[in-house]
C-alpha cells in the first residue's frame, strides 16, 4: 500500500503538533513507518487518505463497538448541535444517560460525567482519598488510568515499596503516594498494605486490564482485591474506561460478580465523543462538590453533544441483549483462526481473550503480567503489524495494546483478517 499522501500530512503535523499527533499512541514509534490519516470511516472499515481501504482493530481504541458513523449516534449529536452545543447549565439529556448508566451497572447509585478517561480516573482518586482521609494509592505495573501524575508510575529499581516518577514532571512528593503492584499478584498487594498500614485510601485496578495487551484477572484475584480492600478500609476502584459497556452491559462487576466501590467509565460511554464518568453508591457519591467538600468540575462536562452520543449508544447496547455474546462469538472465531494460522507457520504465541478484547503476544508463556507482557517478541510483532498493514488490516502499532472487535464486522471480514495472517508467516 502506498502512503504518500499521509506522508505528505504527516511533516505538515509535525511542524506545528509535537510529533505530528495529539496522543503519543497514534504515532508509529513501537513500529516504525508513517502514522496513517483517515479520512473517513464507516462501520468495520476506514478510507485513508491515499484512497486505501483498511479493516479497522482498534475502532478509536474502544468507543466504536458498533461501528464507526454508527446511525443513531450521529443522528443524535446531528439534532442536538442543531439546538446549541454548550449551554453550562442543566440539561435533561444528562438525567437520562445517569439513569441509563445506573440502570445498567451494578452497586452504582450516581454518576458523574467528565470528559475523558483521564478525568474520571483522576476524579475517582481524590473522592477516594477525600472520603477515606489517607493518601496512598496502589495500582498495578501495566495498568493505564489516564495521564494524570498519580498514574504515570513504573517500578523504579529496587522500588518494591516507593514508586518513581517514570515521566519527567511527576514529582517525587507524587509518585511516593503510588505504590506499585504486580497483576494477578495477591500476595503482593497485601504485602503493600502491611507495609503501610491505615495509609492506603484506595486501589486502582483494570478489572481485566488492557493496556499491556488483554490480560484477564485470574481466578480470584478480583475477589482477593476485595476481602482485601474490606478488611483495610480501601475502596476499590475499578477503571472500567476499556472495559465498561464492552464486556457486559455491567462491565467487568457484572460479568465477574465482584463490585467496586467506585467505578470509571470512558471510551463506549461518549459513543466517541469526548466522555468519561465516575459512579458510585450515594455515601461515596454525595461527598462530592457540591453535596459534599470534595471538589471537581468541568466547564464542557456533561455536553450536549457527548450526551446525545453517549445515550444513543448505550441505548442502543441496552436493547440488544444479544450483542455482548454476538461480540464474544466473532472474537472467539477471530482467535481460533488467529491461533491456527499461527501454528501451523510454526509461530510462537500466547492469545489471550476476554468478550471482545484479544491480544497476540509473540510468546509462549501465559501473560499474566506487565513483565510476562513484555517478553513478547517485539520484531515478530512489528512484522506482523507491517504486514496485516499491507493486506489492509489495521491493528493498533503497538505490541502492547488490545484489539477492539466491533460488531461491524462480519465474519468474512474476520476470515480475511485470518488469512492476512497466514500469508505474514508463511
Ligand atoms: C483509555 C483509558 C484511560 C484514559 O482515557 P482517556 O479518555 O484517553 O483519557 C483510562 N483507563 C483505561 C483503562 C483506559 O483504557
Amino acid at each position: 500500500m502506498i502512503y504518500k499522501r499521509s506522508s505528505t500530512l504527516f511533516a505538515a503535523a509535525e511542524k506545528v503538533i509535537p510529533g505530528g499527533v495529539n496522543s503519543p499512541v497514534r504515532a508509529f514509534k513501537a513500529v516504525g513507518g508513517t502514522p496513517i490519516f483517515v479520512k473517513e470511516a464507516k462501520g468495520a472499515y476506514l478510507y485513508d487518505e491515499d484512497g486505501n481501504t483498511l479493516i479497522d482493530y482498534i475502532n478509536s481504541w474502544g468507543p466504536m463497538i458498533l461501528g464507526h458513523a454508527f446511525e443513531p449516534v450521529v443522528n443524535a449529536v446531528i439534532e442536538k448541535a442543531k439546538k446549541g452545543t454548550s449551554f453550562g447549565m442543566p440539561t435533561e439529556i444528562e438525567t437520562e444517560i445517569a439513569e441509563l448508566a445506573v440502570s445498567m451497572v451494578p452497586n452504582i447509585d450516581k454518576i458523574r460525567f467528565v470528559n475523558s478517561g483521564t478525568e474520571a480516573c483522576m476524579s475517582a482518586v481524590r473522592l477516594a482519598r477525600g472520603y477515606t482521609g489517607k493518601d496512598k494509592i496502589i495500582k498495578f505495573a501495566g495498568c493505564y488510568h489516564g495521564h494524570s501524575d498519580s498514574f504515570l508510575i513504573q517500578a523504579g529499581s529496587g522500588a518494591v515499596t516507593f514508586g518513581s516518577p517514570n515521566s519527567p514532571g511527576v514529582t517525587e512528593g507524587t509518585a511516593k503516594d503510588t505504590l506499585l503492584a504486580n497483576y494477578n499478584d495477591l500476595a503482593n498487594v497485601e504485602a503493600l498494605i502491611n507495609a503501610n498500614k491505615n495509609e492506603i485510601a484506595c486501589i486502582i485496578i483494570e478489572p481485566v486490564a488492557g493496556n499491556m495487551g488483554c490480560i484477564p484477572p485470574l481466578d480470584g484475584f478480583l475477589q482477593g482485591l476485595r476481602s482485601l480492600c474490606d478488611a483495610n478500609d480501601i475502596l476499590l476502584i475499578f477503571d472500567e474506561v476499556m472495559t465498561g459497556f464492552r464486556l457486559a452491559k455491567g462491565g467487568v462487576q457484572e460479568l465477574y460478580g465482584v463490585d467496586a466501590d467506585i467505578v470509571c467509565f470512558g471510551k463506549v460511554i461518549g459513543g466517541g465523543l469526548p466522555v468519561g464518568a465516575f459512579a458510585a453508591r450515594n455515601e461515596i457519591m454525595n461527598y462530592l462538590a457540591p453535596l459534599g467538600p470534595v471538589y471537581q468540575a468541568g466547564t464542557l462536562s456533561g455536553n450536549p453533544l457527548a450526551m446525545a452520543a453517549g445515550l444513543a449508544m448505550l441505548t442502543t447496547l441496552n436493547n440488544d441483549a444479544e450483542v455482548f455474546n454476538r461480540l464474544a462469538e466473532k472474537t472467539e472465531y477471530l482467535h481460533k483462526g488467529l491461533a491456527k494460522v499461527l501454528d501451523s507457520n510454526n509461530i510462537t504465541h500466547t492469545i489471550n481473550r476476554v468478550g471482545s478484547m484479544i491480544s497476540v503476544h509473540f510468546d509462549a508463556e501465559p501473560v499474566v503480567d506487565f513483565k510476562t507482557a513484555a517478553k513478547g517478541n517485539n520484531e515478530t510483532f512489528k512484522t506482523f503489524f507491517h504486514g496485516m498493514l499491507n493486506q489492509g488490516v489495521y491493528i493498533a502499532p503497538s505490541a502492547f495494546e488490545t484489539w477492539f472487535i466491533t460488531d461491524a464486522l462480519t465474519y468474512e471480514d474476520l476470515d480475511r483478517t485470518i488469512e492476512a495472517c497466514n500469508t505474514v508467516f508463511k
